[in-house]
């Protein structure tokens, strides 16, 4: 069955959200973003979300994680509707259900990894004994073990990468979403990294659905979904 779907989607930034954008031309536009009829991953998939820079990616993203609400339309995580939540319940939600790794990480710097990893699991109720294993587990398959606790901002970009991936698996999510997870990599780590995601998201029995532009990744994936055949939008930055 579906995990995630999408029906009828139709978003755009308004003026309002562009914040302090010093480009006030594009910050006084209010161009539709994304239109997309309807989408669905089935459970366990492991999708590669594929498009051009600009053509909506990182927003769709922000949708399926309930970061932002659509327009109109409807974005169902494991058959719940996201907008029929509170804002605090789609927090909850988010936290336990779905696992995701931003382009920025968003890492704590002045935390330790393990810090980092524990307060993302501190409202799961997870037991200390078990966390600690699993902190140690998914550690040593990310191959983060050794800099477990060094502060975040002591890390390359690569390991902070692998750092994040870490934060958002301790929770054992049943989806899992990356934008752009291997742009610090080089061909060669970018297929040890996808063996090493793929082991865990099988270990898991996670959903994944991985996004870039970078379409060498695609040789990877069963299942290669490209934005512009979903989005009638059509992209461009
Ligand atoms: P991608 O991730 O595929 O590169 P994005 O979702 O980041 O694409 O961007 C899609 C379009 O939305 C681009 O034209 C971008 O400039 C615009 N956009 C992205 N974020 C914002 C925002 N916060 N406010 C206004 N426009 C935005
Ligand atoms: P990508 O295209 O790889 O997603 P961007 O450089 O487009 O990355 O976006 C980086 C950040 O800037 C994102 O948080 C995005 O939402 C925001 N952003 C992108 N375009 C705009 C825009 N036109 N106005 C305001 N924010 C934007």
């Amino acid at each position: 069955q579906a995990v995630i779907e999408l029906k009828d989607i139709h978003f755009s930034y308004s003026a309002s959200t562009s914040g302090s954008s010093s480009d006030n031309n594009v910050a006084a536009q209010q161009s539709l973003i994304l239109d997309i009829p309807s989408w669905a991953v089935p459970k366990k998939e492991k999708v590669f979300l594929h498009g051009a820079s600009g053509a909506g990616k990182s927003t769709l993203l922000n949708l399926l994680t309930g970061m932002r609400e659509p327009d109109r339309g409807e974005v169902l995580v494991m058959g719940t509707s996201l907008s029929s939540m509170s804002s605090s319940k789609r927090d909850q939600f988010r936290a336990k259900h779905i696992g995701v790794v931003f382009q920025q990480f968003n890492l704590i710097p002045y935390l330790s990894i393990r810090d980092n990893t524990r307060l993302a699991a501190h409202f799961s109720g997870t037991n200390d004994n078990v966390l600690l294993e699993r902190i140690d587990h998914l550690s040593h398959a990310l191959g983060v073990n050794e800099f477990v606790d060094k502060k975040a901002s002591e890390l390359s970009v690569g390991q902070q990468q692998r750092a994040a991936i870490l934060r958002a698996m301790v929770n054992e999510p049943e989806i899992f979403i990356a934008d752009e997870p291997t742009s610090a990599l080089d061909d060669q780590n970018k297929q040890r990294f996808i063996e090493v995601l793929f082991n865990l998201v099988e270990e898991l029995s996670m959903t994944l659905v991985l996004v870039s532009h970078d379409s060498s990744l695609a040789q990877y994936f069963s299942t290669v979904q490209d934005i512009s055949e979903l989005n009638k939008v059509m992209g461009a930055s």
